[in-house]
Parts: C-alpha cells; sequence; structure tokens
C-alpha cells in the first residue's frame, strides 16, 4: 500500500516524518501484516517486529541527540507509530516503551536515564506501563497499589495491577503505586510515586487475560506481593508521582492518536481497493455514493484529525503545555478511525466478516481505543473542565 505523507502535515515537521515513513519499508519486510494477525490468531508474539524496530534504529527517535539517540521528540514517536500502523503492524511495546522512558528522561536521575533509557534504544529494555487496578479503573486517584519505605532505605510493593499490555515480553514496568500511608493528609493528586520496577524480582506473579483485540502483544493482571526494590526504582519525587505520570499520559494520548488514525488509513485503503472492483450491479459499488461518502467523511475527518495530532506533538515538542490538544488529538483520532473501520466494514458486506478479509479484524482494536487508556468520555470531562471551565460533574 503505497504511503503518503499528506501535505496536511505540519510543515517543519514535514521532513522528519518522511525520513519516518522511508524506514518502514524494513519493518514491514520483517513483519508483514499476514504475519502480525497469524501469530495473534495463535496466541503467539512477534518478535520479529520489535527486533525490525531495533534494526531501523526507531528507538533512537524521541531521545535526544546530545544523549546520543536520533532526536525528533513526540513528533518522530507518531511519526513512528502512524506509519506502521498505516500498514497494519502497530507496534504496542513501542509505544510503551517511548512513553514509559519518557518519565525517566524528566524526572529521573543521570544514572536512570543511563540504566533505563538510553538502554532501550539497543532494545536490552523494553516496558510495560502499570496503572489501571481492578476496582480503581479510571479513576487512578483510588489506585490501592501501595510502596512503603523499607527497613534497607528501599520499597516494599503490594498490590495489583490489570490490563498491563505486553507484561510478560517487558524486563521494567512503570508503574503507580500508593507512597502516602493510609489516613495521611495529602490531597487527590499526592501521596504518589512512580517506581521503575524489574518485572522478574521474587513477589512477581503474571496472570494472562484472554482478551479479543487481534495483536500479538497480550494483557496480564500483575500481582506484587511485598516486592522489594531498591530506593533508586523511585523516579522522581516521592508523593508527586502522580503528577510525573501524567505528563507521560499526554505523550500517550497523541501516539494513541497516531496508532488508531493509522488504522484507520489501512481500513479506508483496503475498503477503497475493494469498492472499485466490487460489482454486484455491473459497476463498481464505489461509484454508488452511499458508499462513496462514509469514505470520503472518513478521509476528512481522519485528515483534520490527524492536524491536530500533530499540532499536540509540536506543542509538546516546543515544552508548552499540551493537555488540552493531547486529549483532542486522542479523541478526534479514535473517533476518525473508528467511523473509518466502520465504513470499511459496511463497503464489504458480508466478505468483511471473513477472518482472511482481514477487516472486522480491525473492529475490536479500534473499539479499544475508544477506553484505552483513557476512555473518550474521560477525555470530554477533561476539556469541558479545563478548556471551557464548566464545573466538576
Ligand atoms: C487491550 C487493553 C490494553 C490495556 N493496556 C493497559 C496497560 O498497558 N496499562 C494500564 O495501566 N492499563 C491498560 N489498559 C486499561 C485501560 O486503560 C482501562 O481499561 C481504561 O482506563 C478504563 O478503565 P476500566 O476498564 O476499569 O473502565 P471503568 O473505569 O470501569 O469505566 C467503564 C466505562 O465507564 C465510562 N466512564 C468511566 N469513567 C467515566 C467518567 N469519569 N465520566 C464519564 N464516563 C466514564 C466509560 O465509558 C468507560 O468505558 C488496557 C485495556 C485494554 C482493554
Amino acid at each position: 500500500m503505497a504511503l503518503d505523507i499528506s501535505p496536511t502535515v505540519h510543515p517543519e515537521s514535514a521532513d522528519l516524518v518522511a525520513s519516518v515513513f522511508d524506514a518502514v519499508d524494513g519493518v514491514l519486510a520483517a513483519c508483514p501484516r499476514s504475519l502480525y494477525l497469524q501469530r495473534s490468531r495463535q496466541k503467539e508474539h512477534a518478535p520479529e517486529l520489535w527486533d525490525a524496530i531495533v534494526a531501523a534504529d526507531l528507538l533512537a527517535i524521541g531521545i535526544p541527540e546530545e544523549r546520543g539517540g536520533a532526536g525528533g521528540g513526540l513528533t518522530g514517536c507518531v511519526a513512528v507509530m502512524e506509519s506502521l500502523s498505516r500498514v497494519g503492524i502497530p507496534p504496542l511495546q513501542y509505544s510503551l516503551t517511548t512513553f514509559s522512558r519518557e518519565a525517566i528522561l524528566r524526572y529521573g536521575t543521570e544514572q536512570q536515564i543511563t540504566d533505563h533509557v538510553l538502554t532501550t534504544m539497543t532494545g536490552e529494555r523494553r516496558f510495560c506501563l502499570g496503572v489501571t487496578e481492578p476496582d480503581a479503573g479510571t479513576n487512578s486517584f483510588a489506585a490501592r497499589t501501595t510502596a512503603t519505605r523499607s527497613s534497607s532505605g528501599g520499597y516494599r510493593i503490594s498490590g495489583q495491577k490489570v490490563y498491563i499490555s505486553a507484561a510478560d515480553e517487558s524486563d521494567h514496568i512503570l508503574l503507580l503505586a500508593r507512597t502516602a500511608g493510609p489516613g495521611e493528609p495529602v490531597g487527590r493528586r499526592q501521596g504518589f510515586g512512580v517506581f521503575v520496577v524489574d518485572l522478574s524480582l521474587p513477589g512477581i506473579e503474571l496472570r494472562r487475560l484472554d482478551v479479543e483485540w487481534h495483536a500479538p502483544e497480550y494483557q496480564f493482571e500483575v500481582f506484587f506481593d511485598d516486592v522489594e526494590v531498591p530506593a533508586e526504582a523511585l523516579i522522581g519525587e516521592e508523593g508527586l508521582g502522580f503528577d510525573h505520570m501524567l505528563s507521560v499520559l499526554n505523550q500517550e494520548r497523541v501516539v494513541v492518536a497516531a496508532w488508531a488514525l493509522g488504522l484507520g488509513e489501512y481500513a479506508l485503503q483496503k475498503a477503497v481497493d475493494y469498492a472499485k472492483t466490487r460489482a454486484p450491479f455491473g459497476r463498481p459499488i464505489g461509484s454508488f455514493q452511499g458508499v462513496q461518502h462514509p469514505l470520503a467523511l472518513a478521509k476528512a475527518e481522519m485528515e483534520a484529525a490527524r492536524q491536530v495530532m500533530y499540532s499536540a506533538a509540536a506543542e509538546y515538542d516546543s515544552g508548552r503545555d499540551a493537555g488540552a490538544k493531547a486529549n483532542m488529538a486522542k479523541l478526534l483520532g479514535a473517533r476518525a478511525a473508528l467511523a473509518a473501520v466502520d465504513a470499511a466494514i459496511q463497503t464489504h458486506g458480508g466478505s468483511a466478516f471473513v477472518y482472511e478479509t482481514d477487516v472486522v479484524t480491525l473492529w475490536p482494536m479500534i473499539r479499544v481505543l475508544q477506553i484505552a487508556p483513557i476512555n473518550n468520555e474521560s477525555v470530554l470531562n477533561y476539556l469541558g473542565e479545563r478548556l471551557l471551565g464548566l464545573p466538576r460533574s
């Protein structure tokens, strides 16, 4: 499929985005969509995807040049996600690793950056992200996993996280845990810490969930039973972990927009190809405006969302508060892509539901992206309250 670089990409990012898109051919050759799907159907991993991303040096993007990375910031990471998603191979572990290491780049010590960030460039270090808990769900303020000071100066962690993607393929988890003891007088956002935890430590157990979403990465419940971690596992300041994590989550929202929009483009291209040839009435169904218009509308809405996405990335890279645009990008990208996948299913008729056609296979993932990593309603809450100044519900 042609990887056109839309002229609507932010002008100053166009060269960067184009060079990332060029690198995608090698990754696609190593892990085509057919392999990605086959592995997910067999409940296996696709190590070819991660290895090819490492080989193409795509993990160096987003790490500053002065630290030996390739620079490019969030804009570069968004381009990686969008370009791979457009060819049907959205790399979840890539996205988890890039936003986990962002928290360490921002708040970690030099030693933590050397140990946990620079090592991601060679693929040696891979992260999963541990925020969601069974009872707290969207309300992360209610998280109950605790990290209490131990007599040796480190922390002891106990609790449970859920839906943790790629926990079995990651060596470390970036974990949000409560550091303030019960009854301590702290504000809603205070009393948390962000920890880098080695997943091979004693006391950690993973249980795989059977999640239907057609990807070769899987979700896990992760249990922490009095896990001892050293003091250096804490990233940034004890008590401010929630704020540290929020700055990473803004990046996550923009990368997730790229993931959704890439998948939407993949679906749209399939629909257009099909509509040009399928002709039950003697001429292509693509000539019927009832078929054409939803596809044209999806294209227009995805391009609009893409503008907001690259604008959010540019704002983030310039050091400004990108909260509002990052949230808008996630919301608009997820919704526009959902409409594109839905239109692709309708265009394909019955054939959409044949596994090999690979159209209905896009539906669970694009549906998940309306809920995870943040549901669209919570994005609207944010925009209503922060942007419009409306009262909290
Ligand atoms: C495939 C997959 C991968 C995931 N990977 C990870 C991961 O790697 N790490 C991680 O930490 N988590 C991960 N998650 C968890 C994901 O972030 C949560 O599912 C999501 O945050 C929603 O939490 P919940 O499922 O508990 O829904 P709930 O909090 O129970 O919410 C249910 C529904 O209620 C509505 N709702 C909730 N809150 C509000 C509100 N304030 N206002 C209006 N409506 C609201 C929404 O429609 C929402 O979908 C993953 C989930 C899935 C499905």
